[in-house]
């Protein structure tokens, strides 16, 4: 089979004929469909990621997937059988600790992320999925390929968006912060799940526009091109001087946690979700005073997952106009044009 193989860090990806995997016992091998190009990946590439979740090189990248089920080992169920539509949740876990039990995978004692650390990903023309508990049906929905976003961009946002759920009324305001191939998720799951106000904001004119076109907004709902105004008075003038209830940053940096959480209403939330910095100054004091909480959102669990995707197969959520088909050879160029920060929203190697 064709794969994208990563022999070290900052080193291209080579295209190479690798030998087609064959699934035993538990494992289900996917024809892949749609892989994602993640910023997490760039992390990983650059070597960023390697204190987290350390790589065994050579890797095949790509844990954001969605195929159709190729071959199944001999203890894998017969209502998973080649054919199947499928989305691979990527944050697999080798101990069934208690958080596995519960279905948040993610955050389990011992982690084996698809296309990160150990297990290879998808940017092949196959997959070795190492249980059929990480895969989610796919019947129903409308572009298989560019549905592979809804596995870590659409599952993420998601989990941001339930951290709130219950802390906001239909008329307070949340803050979304860029409003990228996350954001954008994260704005659409908003107002279908919480009814609250929205503040969106970016640095990029394109990404407003484009917004204000995919998203279905409320008459109450302002988006903001942070280049070109003032934030906080723009902010000021959309909520007739209140504060906000949560803010959902997918940004994460010093800048933006420093300038955000000083909006936060009491008793307010901030939602960190990107991993922008690694250390950031947060004002404990006007914090305590207020009562602020500070979240952080870590993937989803795979009922939150399910969730999402069955959003998507009722079409309360557009996933397709936020991708942006490549090829696999096109890999190179597609972490090259993420690291210049020229993609708008997300590159889907399409097979
Ligand atoms: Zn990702």
């Amino acid at each position: 089979m064709k794969a994208a193989v990563l022999y070290g860090y900052n080193q291209p990806f080579k295209i190479e004929d690798v030998p087609k995997p064959v699934p035993k016992g538990y494992e289900v091998l996917i024809k892949v469909a749609g892989a994602g190009v993640c910023h997490s990946d760039l992390h990983l590439w650059r070597g960023e990621l390697k204190d987290i979740a350390p790589p065994t090189f050579p890797l095949i990248l790509g844990h954001e997937v969605s195929g159709v089920v190729e071959e199944t080992g001999e203890y894998v169920p017969p209502h998973i059988k080649p054919g199947s539509k499928v989305i691979v949740y990527w944050a697999y876990c080798e101990q069934d600790d208690k958080y596995a039990l519960k279905g948040l995978y993610q955050l389990c004692s011992l982690r084996a992320p698809a296309g990160i650390a150990y297990y290879n990903g998808g940017f092949a023309e196959y997959m070795l999925v190492p249980h059929y508990r990480y895969l989610i049906s796919a019947e129903g929905l409308e572009d298989l390929a560019a549905a592979s976003v809804l596995s870590c961009a659409g599952a993420t946002a998601m989990r941001s968006v339930k951290k709130i759920i219950n802390e906001v009324d239909e008329d307070e305001y949340v803050v979304i912060i860029g409003l990228g191939g996350l954001g954008i998720l994260a704005l659409q799951l908003v107002r279908i799940l919480t009814g609250a106000r929205i503040i969106g904001i970016d640095v990029k004119k394109e990404k407003i526009e484009r917004a204000w076109k995919i998203v279905k907004l409320s008459d109450y709902d302002v988006l903001i091109d942070a280049s070109q105004v003032d934030v906080r008075r723009s902010i000021y003038e959309a909520t007739g001087g209140r504060t906000v209830k949560a803010v959902l940053d997918f940004v994460g940096s010093e800048k933006t946690i420093e300038t955000y959480i000083d909006l936060l209403s009491p008793m307010g939330t901030y939602v960190i979700v990107g991993l922008g910095s690694d250390q950031s100054l947060i004002p404990i004091r006007k914090m305590v005073v207020n009562e602020i909480s500070i979240k952080t959102v870590f993937y989803s669990s795979y009922r939150e997952l399910e969730t999402l995707i069955d959003l998507a197969r009722r079409k309360m959520i557009n996933y397709k106009d936020i991708v942006e088909k490549i090829k696999l050879e096109d890999i190179n160029n597609a972490i090259e044009r993420l690291a210049r920060g020229e993609v708008m929203y997300r590159q889907v190697i399409e097979f």
